[in-house]
C-alpha cells in the first residue's frame, strides 16, 4: 500500500480518504494544506481547525 507522497490526502473532518487531483476543496491552516471531500467539510475545518487537528493526534498539543 502506498500511504505516503502525493496523490492521497486525509480528510481530517470525516476520515475520508480523498484524492489530490480531486479535491475542489482546502484550506491552508498553519502552514500546511487539508483536503476535504466536501464543502461542509471544509466549513466545519475552518470553525474549530484545532479540533479536527488533535483528533488525528498530529502536532496537536499546542
Ligand atoms: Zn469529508
Amino acid at each position: 500500500m502506498k500511504m505516503k507522497g502525493s496523490g492521497t490526502r486525509f480528510d481530517p473532518v470525516c476520515d475520508m480518504n480523498v484524492t489530490e487531483r480531486d479535491v475542489t476543496y482546502k484550506s491552508d491552516y498553519k502552514g500546511r494544506t487539508y483536503y476535504f471531500c466536501s464543502f461542509e467539510c471544509m466549513k466545519r475545518f475552518q470553525d474549530n481547525p484545532e479540533k479536527y487537528i488533535s483528533i488525528h493526534g498530529r502536532e496537536a498539543k499546542v
